[in-house]
C-alpha cells in the first residue's frame, strides 16, 4: 500500500472506530479490588472481538495469574519482515465521584471533537489506535504482527511482568509499540524517550505513649505531627528544590514545555510560582522530585485539643532514568532519620520501587517512526520524557534487550488521564492511527531492514 492509501484507508475508519472506542468506555472495566469483575471481563470479550476483527490470527483470551486476562492476536507477515509487538490496556482508572464530571463518566459523549468518558484516552484509544492501524491493511500486514491488550495495568500493574518472563516466545519482537502516552499537546507529534522511575514508601514518627492535652502538656510534650512536619518540610528548600544529598538535578536532550504552557496545562493559580531550578525539561523528566501523598493525622473535623503521639505520611520519589529507585529511598530515608528532631522514633514501611526507562533513539524503527509521524501530523518527532512509570515497559526491555520501544499514542497531556472528565481528541486518535500505520509500511519496507 502506498502511504496515500494508507491515510485513506484510516480516514475511512475513524466513524467505525469512534462507534468502537465508545463501546469500550461505556463499560467500567475498573480492574481495582472493591469493583465488580464482569466488567472487566466484558471489556476483554470485546477486546478480543476487535482483534479478530482486523484479520488477526490465534486471537484469545490468555489467563495472567491473579489478575485478569491479557488479550493476544498475531499475524504473519513476509517472510523475513520484522515483528512487531503492539501493547495497550482495556482496564481504566476509578472514575471518583461523578459529581465532578461534566458528562457521565461511563456514557461516551462526544462534544466538540472530543470524546468524554474515563478511559477514552488511557488507554482504549491505545486499542482502538491499533484497531485502526491493523485494520488499514486488510490482512495483508507488512510486517510480523503481535498483539498484547493487558486487563488490569493501572492497579498495582506488575502482574503482566511475570506473565512476559514465563511467556517470552509469545511477545518476542524486534520493535514494541507501547500506547499509553501521548503529545505535549494535540498535533504536536513526540516520542516517549524517557520514563522517571519511583520509589514510594511510609514514614511514621513516634514521641509519646499516648496523646496528651494540650493545654496541660503543650509547650513541653514533643509533638509527633509538629516533628513529622518539620522533617517533610527541611526536604525541600525555600525555592522547591530537593536538598537530600544524593539527588542532583539531571539534564534533558530535548524541548519541554516552556511556563506559559506548563502553567496552563497544570492549572496552577494566578499569583502562584512554579517550584524548583533549571528547564521544565529537566525538572519535569531528569532530575527526582519529592511528594507527600497522603498524612495519617487527625482531621479537622475530628480535632480535639492533644499533642500527639504519633504522625503517618506517604512519601513518593520520582527517579530519573540514570537514578536507582532503591539508592534513592534509601538516601532519603537517610536524609529524615537525620532530621529528626527531638530523638523521636522515626520507621518507614511498605516501600514499593519501579525503575525509570531511557529509550534509544537511533534505532531502524525509531527512524520508520520519525518519517511516518513527519507525514502523519507534518512535522518530525520531538523527543519527551514523561513523569510517570508504566512498569512493563522495563520487563520488556530486560526480556528483548535487543528490541526497540517506542512510546507514542494519542494521550495528550490535556486529555485529563486518571482525573475527572478524561477525553480523547478525535482528529488526535486520526492521526496517531495513520503514523503507527505508516509506521509499520515504513518498517516493512526493505530499505528499513538494511537490505
Ligand atoms: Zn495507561
Amino acid at each position: 500500500m502506498t502511504p496515500d492509501q494508507i491515510e485513506s484507508a484510516v480516514a475511512a475508519a475513524m466513524p467505525q472506530a469512534v462507534e468502537e472506542l465508545k463501546r469500550l468506555v461505556a463499560i467500567p472495566s475498573v480492574a481495582f479490588p472493591g469493583h465488580p469483575e464482569e466488567p472487566v471481563l466484558a471489556a476483554a470479550a470485546v477486546t478480543e472481538e476487535l482483534l479478530r476483527s482486523v484479520g488477526l490470527h490465534h486471537v484469545q483470551q490468555i489467563p495472567v495469574e491473579g489478575s485478569f486476562p491479557a488479550v493476544y492476536g498475531e499475524a504473519p507477515g513476509p517472510a523475513g519482515a520484522p515483528t512487531v509487538l503492539l501493547y495497550a490496556h482495556y482496564d481504566v482508572q476509578p472514575a471518583g465521584d461523578p459529581a465532578n464530571w461534566r458528562t457521565p463518566p461511563f456514557e461516551p459523549t462526544l462534544i466538540d471533537g472530543r470524546l468524554f468518558g474515563r478511559g477514552a484516552a488511557d488507554d482504549k484509544s491505545g486499542i482502538i489506535s491499533h484497531v485502526i492501524a491493523l485494520r488499514a491493511f486488510q490482512g495483508h500486514f507488512p510486517v510480523n504482527i503481535k498483539v498484547i491488550i493487558e486487563g488490569q495495568e493501572e492497579y498495582a500493574g506488575e502482574r503482566l511482568e511475570a506473565f512476559v518472563e514465563q511467556n517470552p516466545e509469545l511477545l518476542r519482537a524486534d520493535a514494541i509499540v507501547v500506547a499509553d502516552t501521548g503529545n505535549p499537546k494535540v498535533g504536536d507529534p513526540s516520542v516517549t524517550t524517557s520514563l522517571r522511575g519511583m520509589a514510594a514508601f511510609t514514614i511514621e514518627v513516634r514521641s509519646l505513649k499516648e496523646a496528651l492535652h494540650s493545654g496541660s502538656f503543650g509547650g513541653a510534650a514533643p509533638d509527633a505531627l509538629a516533628a513529622l512536619m518539620r522533617m517533610l518540610t527541611a526536604l525541600h528548600d525555600d525555592n522547591g528544590d530537593i536538598r537530600v544529598p544524593g539527588l542532583p538535578r539531571g539534564a534533558f536532550l530535548g524541548q519541554g514545555p516552556s511556563e506559559e504552557e506548563f502553567r496552563e496545562v497544570a492549572g496552577v493559580l494566578d499569583g502562584v510560582s512554579l517550584v524548583g531550578s533549571g528547564s521544565l525539561a529537566d525538572r519535569l523528566w531528569a532530575s527526582y522530585a519529592i511528594t507527600v501523598t497522603g498524612l495519617d493525622v487527625p482531621t479537622v473535623s475530628g480535632a480535639v485539643n492533644a499533642v500527639q503521639p504519633v504522625a503517618r505520611a506517604r512519601v513518593t520519589v520520582r527517579v530519573p532514568p540514570s537514578g536507582d529507585p532503591k539508592t534513592t529511598s534509601d538516601a532519603v530515608m537517610e536524609f529524615l532519620r537525620q532530621v529528626a528532631p527531638w530523638g523521636v522514633q522515626v520507621s518507614f514501611g511498605d516501600l514499593t520501587v519501579g525503575s525509570g526507562f531511557q529509550a534509544d533513539s537511533g534505532g531502524k524503527a525509531r527512524s520508520a517512526l520519525n518519517r511516518a509521524m513527519e507525514r502523519a501530523f507534518g512535522r518530525a518527532p520531538r523527543d519527551v520524557g514523561a513523569g510517570g512509570s508504566i512498569p512493563l515497559v522495563n520487563t520488556l526491555l530486560k526480556q528483548f534487550p535487543l528490541a526497540e520501544i517506542l512510546l507514542f499514542g494519542a494521550e495528550d497531556e490535556a486529555a485529563n488521564i486518571h482525573a475527572p472528565n478524561e477525553r480523547l481528541d478525535l482528529e488526535e486518535l486520526r492521526r496517531t492511527a495513520t503514523a503507527e500505520a505508516l509506521f509499520l509500511r515504513e518498517l516493512g519496507l526493505p530499505s528499513a531492514l538494511g537490505v
